[in-house]
């Protein structure tokens, strides 16, 4: 492909390959090499164009990556990991925690929202986190319970839950009752945000950074 190519000095120019030869003749502007008495270049601006986008772009991926990565050494999978690993030991769950229980985190696309899901005969937790530390944490707890006591929301679940929040925040949360669920829900939520507030937040290790290549 023919591309225009264009002496600095003078701007006269013509068309030649994207690549010529070294000694092809359109390569030099030969009316300042004659007055210069040294070999005048021409340059190609399309490429010189396309060189400075492919550098702009380079730049922006590494820094889209380094965002991603700083983003993800702080992000929740990694706390809610370690709290997972942690609170396996808790005395509330008095032995039973399944050996094979595992934790799978996602985030929740709705600020603010959290949920989980326990299955009961493999101990497989799915927390969905949020933004707010003390419901994701809260989530958590509630589905470990689950995975300890392998029982849906019966009172002898809620029982060990109780314990549980009680060891990790040392603070009891209200007891449940047949009628407020949600505000035995709620009062767990605080229970957490408090003892964040107390303790702060665990920093999740930093990762090792990877060797330049
Ligand atoms: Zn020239
Ligand atoms: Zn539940």
């Amino acid at each position: 492909m023919n591309q225009r190519w264009i002496c600095p000095t003078c701007g006269a120019g013509c068309l030649a390959p994207s690549r010529p030869r070294l000694d092809d003749v359109r390569r030099y502007c030969l009316t300042c090499s004659k007055r210069t008495g040294r070999l005048v270049q021409r340059v190609c601006p399309a490429q010189e164009r396309a060189r400075q986008a492919a550098t702009a772009r380079r730049a922006d991926k590494v820094a889209r990556q380094q965002a991603k990565a700083k983003a993800d050494a702080y992000s929740w999978p990694q706390v809610l990991h370690v709290y997972f690993r942690r609170w396996r030991k808790l005395d509330a769950w008095e032995g039973t925690y399944p050996e094979r229980s595992t934790l799978v985190v996602r985030h929740s696309q709705v600020k603010g929202h959290s949920s989980g899901h326990c299955a009961l005969w493999t101990g497989r937790i799915v927390v969905t986190t949020s933004d707010d530390p003390g419901a994701s944490l809260a989530t958590l707890l509630h589905e470990m319970a689950h995975a300890a006591s392998r029982e849906g929301h019966t009172p002898r679940f809620h029982a060990i839950l109780l314990t549980a929040i009680e060891e990790v925040a040392g603070e009891r949360a209200l007891p449940v009752s047949r009628h407020s669920r949600f505000a035995f829900q709620q009062s767990v939520r605080v229970v957490m945000r408090r003892w964040i507030e107390r303790v702060g937040l665990l920093q999740p290790p930093v990762p090792v950074p990877k060797p330049a290549l």
